[in-house]
């Protein structure tokens, strides 16, 4: 039988990877606009040596700083940095950090040229957003790559993702020396989320031949590391090929989006302060459990890859390097109605209902 491929794929960001390439490639900074407004983190940017690198190539040329950006970035956050730019008549954004300084600088490029409030991003539609230069000192989001932005929403007692093909960066510089300053327990949790959007991706209802080939050579990339997220030393080539893991995830999730891990796991940050790749991972043994039943080629595929002999000793790997929070009942069915919000519930395969959910909840928070 002839099988129809219907492929869609649209990643116009501009990625340099490799060390020096801030310095190397400063001529991207006129490229974009005369006057940055830099988004960063209140420490990271400046630990990992990425912000000295940007001044460097800005070569004297004016800029201002919004250093405030906080873990899981929040809306009132980004309308406050929006202001700025308006205020000062930046022309472009330059963002330099984590996830979190990566998406508030989309929201921001959003909120700085229009009459939006941080709020309207989630419901109305996005025409227009100043461009951006993203610059990532963790290897986990791939948020450099991503036309996402993940904002936390009190209203909502959640975390909420809004995508636009405007918040595309227009440049990713990708230099794995910026995470050498990562702490082990960073690298770790963030390395669990590249983890997560290459699993998630590669399983998810809307990838396609295009989108596995990236989950593969990410998972791939993410299997060199193994033995080093395993002893909890990161030298430079773990550290590349965490890199470059983290930008195919950012890469594959553009083409599909996430699936129940993440949908699972915004719960577990908001009410558990857990980091954002724990979170995620923290749901491995429910999720894989359902997968081998509903894409059991896959599942085998990604154990093997990493090394791993089998469905528990995977999960063992990820579940003994965090903290488990126990839940009870209650939590279980609130985080279950939290989580079925979540649009990417609908991308797992294996039609996923509230007790389903719950249940997942359950087997992931009883230890
Ligand atoms: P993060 O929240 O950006 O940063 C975690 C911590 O690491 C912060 O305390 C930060 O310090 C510090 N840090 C960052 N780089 C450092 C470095 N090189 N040296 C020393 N410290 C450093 O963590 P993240 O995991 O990268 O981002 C998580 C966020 O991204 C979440 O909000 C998540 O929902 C979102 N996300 C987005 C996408 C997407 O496609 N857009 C996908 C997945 C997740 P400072 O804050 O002081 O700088
Ligand atoms: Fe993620």
């Amino acid at each position: 039988m002839y099988l129809q491929m219907e492929i869609k794929s649209y990643i116009p960001v501009k990625i340099i990877f490799g060390k020096g390439c801030v310095f190397n490639n400063k001529e991207v900074f006129k490229d974009t606009g005369h006057f940055p407004l830099i988004i960063t983190g209140r420490s990271g940017a400046k630990k990992s040596g990425a912000f000295d690198d940007v001044i460097n190539a800005l070569a004297g040329g004016p800029y201002i700083l919004y250093d405030r950006i906080e873990e899981n970035p929040k809306v009132s956050a980004v309308e406050d940095a929006a202001m700025m730019s308006k205020k000062f008549n930046c022309d472009y954004i330059i963002a330099i950090g984590g996830g979190s300084a990566l998406d508030a600088a989309k929201a921001i490029a959003v909120l700085a040229v229009t009459n939006m409030s941080g709020m309207d991003l989630f419901s109305k539609k996005i025409g227009k957003a100043l461009p951006i230069i993203a610059i990532p000192t963790t290897s986990g989001t791939g948020s450099e790559v991503t036309p996402y932005s993940i904002l936390t929403v009190d209203e909502w007692q959640t975390k909420k993702s809004f995508a636009s093909e405007y918040i595309f960066p227009k440049y990713a510089l990708l230099d794995p020396k910026y995470t050498y300053s990562l702490p082990a327990d960073y690298t770790i949790s963030t390395a669990f989320d590249a983890a997560s959007h290459l699993f998630e991706s590669y399983f998810s209802l809307k990838s396609t031949n295009l989108s596995q080939m990236y989950s593969i050579e990410g998972i791939h990339s993410f299997a060199k590391a193994v033995n080093a997220l395993q002893i909890k030393q990161f030298d430079e080539q773990s550290r590349n090929d965490l890199m470059y893991a983290s930008m195919l995830g950012g890469i594959a999730i553009s083409h599909t989006g996430t699936t129940a891990m993440h949908a699972l796991g915004y719960s577990m940050t908001y009410f558990h302060k857990m980091p954002h790749g724990f979170s995620n991972l923290y749901f491995v043994k429910p999720y894989f459990q359902h997968m081998m039943k509903h894409e059991k080629d896959k599942t085998k595929l990604i154990i093997k890859e990493l090394g791993f002999s089998d469905i528990d000793t995977m999960c063992d790997f990820f579940l003994e390097k965090m903290e488990r929070p126990v839940l009870n009942q209650e939590q279980c069915v609130k985080y279950g109605a939290i989580a079925m919000i979540q649009s990417s519930i609908k991308a797992t395969p294996g039609n996923l209902e509230t007790e389903d959910i719950v249940r997942m909840y359950k087997e992931a928070g009883s230890l």
